[in-house]
């Protein structure tokens, strides 16, 4: 496999006229170090955030030995990328045939529910041919809890309320020997007291139900850095989390799970652009919305941005910076992404834009939409832009540092 030395080398050699998504093997491989090392528990990544199988396989590398999944197709794709790998099913609302071909065909043994019926169904689907229940299963709860401290809520959709976790929770013991609570705090959190709230309400529930509970996961939302977002260092959330994890009324030997997606994802991509043309302080580039850049159109996300010259470019970039807005590829007013980005007064058509920070729900999400989506991915070695895990924040604590070897 060819290696770039950076966005430079790949515009020097390929000047590509279409999207290009730059990996970087070795951000995502101390990301998974770093939780590794620090997170005082077991890490699942949440393959949504980006299911690349070489992401997966980084990971795997790294140490990453479980995988929260939410479709069948996540299951089958891990599967069949990772063989080894534990697989969790965290989707609470799966259909029967989903259930049973996971179980049955693919090993999965931990299933999340928030609700009766979710539970009869899994129970019903993992029972051998002649009824006979499965006696295997792992069973996780999933409560609702706030989002007030995340940057995307996930509050509204899943999740039971304390009235109902306790009898769900009893119910669920029936069925397995390995009880689980779990939920999500919504992502990028920028505190780390979203997660003291909710373990305060997971003790609630846990209370009123009485029963053995063996496992807490705390779900993903740990945040990447961007643009105007610029969270506490990680430590400061597992710190927090141990602590309140420990004064839970829970097994003496309850294991502790984590399941992030952005803050393992989000440093291993970034995605160079052309711009195709300019009108003012607006700038058209190929990829946009319907690609890679989703949150920056929908969710006005800013991503940090690079210029680089065109090559046959005599003049070169200005110092001078100023605002401008994208506008993606198709031909849909809505493929706007507001910004503002801080790019060279003088950019115009041809120049490369390189936007960093879109390892996480940026290739995830492109479509094929009018034509358009970003192909080609090619391997770079230097740096992202941003780093939660280099240990050279404004901020940093002696410790923050994971060397790669
Ligand atoms: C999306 C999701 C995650 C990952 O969330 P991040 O905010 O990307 O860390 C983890 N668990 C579940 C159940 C999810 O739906």
């Amino acid at each position: 496999m060819h290696i770039y030395p950076d966005a430079q080398a790949v515009i020097r050699d390929l000047a590509p006229d279409e999207a290009t998504i730059l990996n970087r093997p070795h951000a995502a491989q101390r990301a998974a170090r770093f939780f590794k090392e620090k997170f005082p528990g077991k890490t699942l990544y949440a393959v949504k955030a980006n299911p690349s199988p070489a992401l997966l396989k980084v990971l795997w590398d790294a140490g990453i030995t479980h995988y929260d999944v939410a479709s069948i197709a996540e299951v089958r794709l891990v599967r069949e990328t990772l063989p080894k790998a534990q697989l969790c099913f965290m989707h609470p609302v799966k259909t029967r045939r989903a259930i049973a071909e996971a179980y049955h065909s693919h090993g999965v043994k931990t299933f999340c529910l928030d609700t009766a019926e979710e539970l009869e169904k899994i129970v019903a689907a993992c029972s051998a041919e002649d009824g006979t229940p499965a006696k295997d299963l792992r069973l996780l709860v999933r409560l609702r809890v706030s989002s007030e401290y995340a940057e995307l809520s996930l509050a509204s959709k899943f999740g039971c309320d304390l009235i109902e976790a306790p009898q769900l929770l009893q119910a669920a013991r029936q069925h397995c020997d390995w009880l689980g609570v779990c939920f999500h705090v919504g992502s990028q959190a920028m505190s780390p007291f979203a997660y003291v709230q909710a373990l305060d309400r997971t003790r609630a529930a846990i209370a009123e139900a009485s029963v053995v509970i063996d496992m807490i996961d705390i779900g993903g939302g740990f945040p990447s850095i961007y643009p105007g977002m610029e969270p506490p260092p990680l430590e400061d959330y597992f710190a927090i989390i141990a602590k309140h994890f420990e004064a839970l009324p829970i097994a003496y030997n309850a294991e502790l799970w984590c399941e992030p997606g952005r803050a393992l994802a989000a440093e291993y991509s970034s995605l160079l652009v052309q711009v195709d043309k300019r009108r003012g302080d607006e700038l058209f580039i190929n990829d946009g919305a319907y690609g890679a850049l989703y949150d920056a159109a929908h969710v006005d996300w800013r991503f940090p941005v690079e210029a680089t010259a065109a090559p046959e470019s005599r003049e070169g970039l200005s110092e001078e910076l100023a605002d401008f807005a994208f506008f993606g590829p198709t031909c849909d007013d809505a493929d706007y992404m507001a910004g503002p980005f801080p790019l060279p007064e003088n950019i115009q058509a041809g120049d490369y834009i390189e936007i960093g920070m879109i390892g996480a729900y940026g290739a995830a999400m492109a479509t094929g939409f009018n034509g358009f989506g970003s192909s080609a991915q090619v391997t770079v070695a230097d740096e992202p832009m941003e780093s939660l895990f280099r240990g050279d924040r404004e901020r940093p604590q002696a410790d923050n540092v994971v060397s790669l070897r």
